[in-house]
């Protein structure tokens, strides 16, 4: 569209996609037009995408706009596809997708079609980025980064760290510079970035020091998209500057991890050199004694990698209940069976989140907010105050009006006005941020 707009009267002889494209990123910085944005998140066997029309003045503003947005699981197979334009119904489907490759070529050719009813993109020259979640960044990556080679080289260097995601985000950038052309921006952002300012003495484990110096263990966190966009949006609603959030955040999802923020700087989070360490999660058992691992693969006659998948895949809220991962059928077990295990499982789930804000509480000298995000985090009234139930003593008191009013997708105060300890509730939205972020590189390598 923009192209047949603005290269009228103009001499330009673009002669395949990629020169396209970059004619038109180029007219999107030169008169500072939204950029469309595409978002991705590679996981091994499934994708998860949006499209989002922003620029420095939406993010400014706070007036980006979601185009569309969708999920790809099963890749290797028959996969399924849930897919949906922004105000549209959800178009469902299955194709034969055979990796990630063919499924990026999915998602595009898809938002192109006409079937998608995506008015805001036609060609592929309609789409001037793209952004990719990354896991794992190591000790290298502080911030976003414009993906080059050398990028591209340092996220390798991280699949050690982190095996089963680092590859499938770089085969979803690998698949874009196929399909779209090398010189498309693309941006990585990382799980772990917004956590490279914990201090030595929060990231360090009490392990021989030589072990950090040969192999780099340490605590990392993750989720720091997602903590990051948590403090971002308290600093808007409360009108501070960076360096006055005091806060500790709560994501609670399938996986899910506290971070105590001081500063407006991570110093200190729950998950820690791998996603398994720190709050009870779905299927991940958070914190234990290490020594578990041993005993369990002596007595059940397993390796330490069935011991690990076990700690990962069948611990959790469904190791405890037998029943589920998920907090909402945990919660109806709970409420209409009385079920012994389910009520047992959400009762460790929130005294273990209880017990991490004592200790940031603790960390930080105090802070001035606790703040819930995630599924379980935004949705769940009956989880927030189990979880804010006893920490009277902390001051922290629970509007039980507002707690139970807060709608889904609002953000919002959930705590008495006179609470010495606030909490508030704010929707979190991982792919905003790498959406941004991704604008924000972009234009730093292409200065007015
Ligand atoms: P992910 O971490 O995979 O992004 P989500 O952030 O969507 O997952 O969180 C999923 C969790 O949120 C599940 O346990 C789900 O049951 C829970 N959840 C969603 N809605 C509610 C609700 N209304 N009440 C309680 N739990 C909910």
């Amino acid at each position: 569209m923009l192209l047949e707009l603005f290269n009228e009267g103009e001499k330009f002889y673009a002669t395949n996609v990629e020169e396209k494209c970059l004619f038109v990123l180029a007219l999107c910085l030169q008169y500072s037009l939204p950029m469309n944005i595409l978002v991705l998140n590679c996981g091994s066997s499934t994708i998860k995408f949006q499209l989002i029309a922003t620029d420095l003045n939406a993010i400014e503003q706070n007036t980006d706009r979601r185009l569309a947005r969708g999920v790809i699981e099963r890749i290797g197979g028959e996969a399924v596809l849930t897919l949906q334009v922004e105000g549209q119904t959800v178009q469902r489907a299955t194709a034969l997708l055979h990796d990630i490759r063919a499924a990026t070529d999915y998602i595009i050719r898809w938002a192109c079609s006409e079937a998608s009813g995506l008015t805001e993109i036609q060609s592929v020259t309609d789409i001037q980025a793209v952004g990719h979640r990354v896991v794992h960044g190591g000790e290298r990556f502080i911030q976003s980064a414009l993906i080059t080679d050398e990028v591209l080289r340092g996220i390798e260097d991280c699949i050690d760290l982190a095996p089963l995601h680092n590859p499938a985000n770089i085969k979803g950038i690998l698949a874009v510079r196929e399909l779209l052309g090398a010189g498309l921006p693309q941006v990585a952002v990382f799980d772990t970035a917004f956590h490279q300012t914990l201090p030595e003495h929060a990231y360090l484990y009490a392990l021989p020091y030589q072990l950090y110096r040969r192999h780099r263990i340490r605590r990392y966190g993750f989720h720091g998209t997602s903590h990051r966009y948590i403090a971002y949006r308290y600093r808007h609603l409360r009108n501070l500057s960076r360096e006055d959030v005091n806060i500790i955040t709560l994501h609670l999802g399938n996986g899910c991890s506290a971070a105590a923020i001081k500063g407006g700087n991570s110093i200190d989070t729950s998950m820690g050199m791998t996603p398994l360490e720190g709050l009870m999660m779905g299927t991940r058992s958070g914190d234990l004694d290490p020594s578990i691992v041993d005993f369990v693969s002596l007595k059940e006659g397993l390796s330490a990698r069935e011991v690990e998948s076990l700690l990962n895949k069948q611990s959790g809220l469904l190791g405890i209940s037998g029943l589920t991962h998920d907090m909402r059928d945990l919660l109806d077990e709970a409420h209409e069976n009385k079920d012994r295990r389910a009520l047992l499982a959400i009762q460790i789930f929130c005294y273990r989140v209880r017990k991490y804000l004592g200790a940031y509480l603790a960390a930080m000298n105090g802070a001035d907010a606790i703040v819930f995000a995630g599924g379980i985090g935004e949705n769940s009234a009956e989880i927030r105050a189990q979880i804010c139930a006893g920490l009277e003593c902390f001051g922290l008191q629970l509007s039980a009006e507002r707690n139970a009013e807060i709608a889904y997708l609002r953000e919002g105060l959930i705590s008495t006005d006179d609470s010495r300890l606030a909490a508030y509730v704010i929707p979190t939205d991982e792919e905003l941020l790498i959406a941004r972020d991704t604008v924000r590189c972009v234009q730093l390598s292409n200065p007015a």
